[in-house]
């Protein structure tokens, strides 16, 4: 093993450059201050992840993976993660609404891209360009880069989730740098119901982590619906 995080870990392989990715069944929220073992949870996310990253590839965002493996792992290339997580917005809702004051459910005309400082201790600190470069987080070049990708990506996402009957309101996307040539920086980590906020289009039901956070039960069963939306709109 060669990493663990609060959702997955990570392992070498016998190929260079390639590492087995685990998604577990923990889940945390606020910081870590939350914790719960969801039964299935790393099993329907790691087949999110990877439904979604062969429809991103299809597209012609490059991401990290390799190739699907077993239930619970995927192959994915070795990457040095930048320390910037990157944030898109379509609709109001989480932090953001608690750091302006607006209500959950405003919809945004144009798409809000935001940075933080991937950092347990600090609590993941919102950070903008500037900061990035001179904590040495990101070049200026890098963070265009960044924001650019996230744009293209959120645009996929969102037609991809409609096709789902789910509205994408917000997502976080972590992106690395090939460890066989770290001039190529490709989408890494994963995209599930832990990392989106995934709306019912017709009903407006929240179908994603929020069920954890904010105790509305049903958790996995939100987490399966996406799956099998998922997994049609794929087909
Ligand atoms: N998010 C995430 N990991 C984090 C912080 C946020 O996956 O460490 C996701 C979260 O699930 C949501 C989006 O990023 O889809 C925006 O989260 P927000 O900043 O509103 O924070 P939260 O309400 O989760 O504290």
């Amino acid at each position: 093993m060669l990493y663990e995080g609060k959702a997955k870990k990570l392992y070498t392989t016998e190929t260079p450059n390639v590492l087995r990715m685990e998604y577990k069944d923990e889940a945390t929220a606020f910081n870590a201050e939350k914790k719960a073992v969801f039964e299935n949870k790393g099993k329907l996310n790691k087949a999110i992840t990877l439904l979604i990253y062969e429809m991103l590839e299809k597209k012609g965002v490059p991401t990290h993976l390799v190739d699907d493996l077993d239930e619970v792992n995927l192959l994915v290339k070795s990457v040095d993660i930048l320390q910037v997580e990157v944030i898109v917005r379509n609709v109001a809702a989480g932090s953001f609404c608690r750091r302006m004051g607006v209500e959950e459910g405003l919809e945004f005309k144009t798409p809000i891209v935001e940075f933080s400082y991937k950092s347990d201790e600090l609590g993941d600190p919102l950070i903008n360009d500037d900061y990035a470069r001179e904590l040495g987080l990101a070049t200026p070049a890098e963070c265009a880069f960044l924001k650019e990708q996230a744009l293209v990506i959120n645009e996929v996402q969102k037609e991809f989730f409609a096709k789902c009957g789910l509205k994408l309101v917000d997502f976080k996307i972590e992106f690395g740098r090939l460890a066989e040539d770290p001039s190529q920086i490709v989408l890494a980590d994963e995209v599930s119901p832990d990392t989106c906020r995934l709306w019912d289009l017709k009903t407006g039901e929240k179908m994603d982590k929020d069920r954890f956070r904010q105790d509305l039960g049903g958790v996995m069963e939100g987490y399966e619906e996406v799956l099998k939306r998922v997994k049609d709109a794929s087909k």
